[in-house]
């Protein structure tokens, strides 16, 4: 009988590791046409002055909507198509996208607008990347300090030559890196040294906890000292509450970004709520 069990649970995991490989095989499928049939959208979360609350900027995150599926969350779809070629044609396609919007932005404002933009780490390793990069620059007239790369730890561990030399291409013409998800990792602090970033993003998950959790508190003011110290800008991610708002101000976050400030909304929608009659803000040093 334990045999039988046994036997049940084996058939049971297999069926089970088959099931995810085929939803993975499937989802590859779905998304490889996704580009074309329009399925995909940008959408973007603004990015405000820690010091006075006003819009510097905004994050592009991408977005699927299958006719079937529905809504699949880009913590779901992005690591498949990274684990393709997928990820390079989707990735340049929302690089444009994102910089296109900004450049409108831009020029009804009238003033300066950072647009942030995820790459993976097979985007940012893919041969074109810096001159995809490169042609946007041109393409939009992007300004100095106005396009900000967000790459995460993953990235730096496989090709440390290669990536930092990429990393150098662009801070040469005028864009910046940011290290994402700052604090979820294993070696931030060798990193930081290491690569030439310009910004730290603090993870969510310590800004979360900020209210009730003592270590999470000395972790996060711990982390912008840091940063300062090495001349590195500070974004909160996360940020739902004015305590917590109030907290990073106070500890001289530059940006924070967050519910409590807006959830990422498609672009006509961003046009209006955040473009549209609100003044320039300065822009964090
Ligand atoms: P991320 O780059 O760390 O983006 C921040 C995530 O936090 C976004 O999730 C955003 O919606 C969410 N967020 C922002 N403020 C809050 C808040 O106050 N509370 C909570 N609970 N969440 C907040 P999203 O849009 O689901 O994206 C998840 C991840 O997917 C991103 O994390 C990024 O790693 C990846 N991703 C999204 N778009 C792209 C893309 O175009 N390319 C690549 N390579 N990755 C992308
Ligand atoms: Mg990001
Ligand atoms: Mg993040
Ligand atoms: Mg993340």
């Amino acid at each position: 009988e334990a045999k039988e069990a046994g036997r049940n649970t084996f058939r049971f995991f297999n069926q089970k590791i088959h099931d995810d490989s085929v939803a993975r095989m499937e989802m590859e499928r779905q998304l490889r046409g996704a580009l074309e049939r329009g399925e995909l959208e940008v959408h973007f979360q603004p990015l405000v002055s820690a010091r006075d609350g006003q819009l510097v900027g905004a994050e592009a995150l991408l977005r699927w909507t299958h006719p079937v599926l529905g809504r699949v969350p880009p913590d779901r779809f992005i690591p498949v198509a990274e684990q393709s070629d997928l990820i390079v044609s989707i990735g340049s396609w929302v690089l444009d996208e994102a910089c296109a919007q900004a450049a409108r932005w831009r020029k009804a404002r009238n003033g300066a607008f950072i647009i942030a933009v995820n790459v993976s780490p097979r985007q940012f390793s893919s041969p074109g990347l810096v001159d995809t990069i490169r042609a946007c620059v041109d393409k939009y007239a992007i300004p100095h300090g106005q396009l900000e790369i967000e790459v995460t730890e993953g990235l730096l561990i496989r090709n440390p030559g290669e990536v930092r030399d990429a990393m150098l291409a662009l801070e040469a013409i005028g864009v910046t890196v940011a290290l994402d998800d700052f604090g979820t990792g294993y070696s931030s602090l060798s990193y930081l040294r290491a690569f030439p970033f310009h910004t730290i993003k603090i993870d969510r998950s310590f800004i979360r906890d900020l209210s009730d959790d003592a270590e999470d508190c000395a972790l996060v003011v711990a982390a912008i000292r840091m940063a300062r110290a090495l001349g590195l800008k500070v974004v909160a991610e996360g940020v739902e509450t004015e305590m917590q708002s109030r907290f990073l101000t106070r500890q001289e976050s530059d940006v924070l970004q967050g519910y409590l400030f807006g959830p990422p909304i498609a672009a006509k929608d961003f046009f209006v709520d955040w473009v549209q009659n609100r003044p320039g803000a300065e822009l964090p040093a």
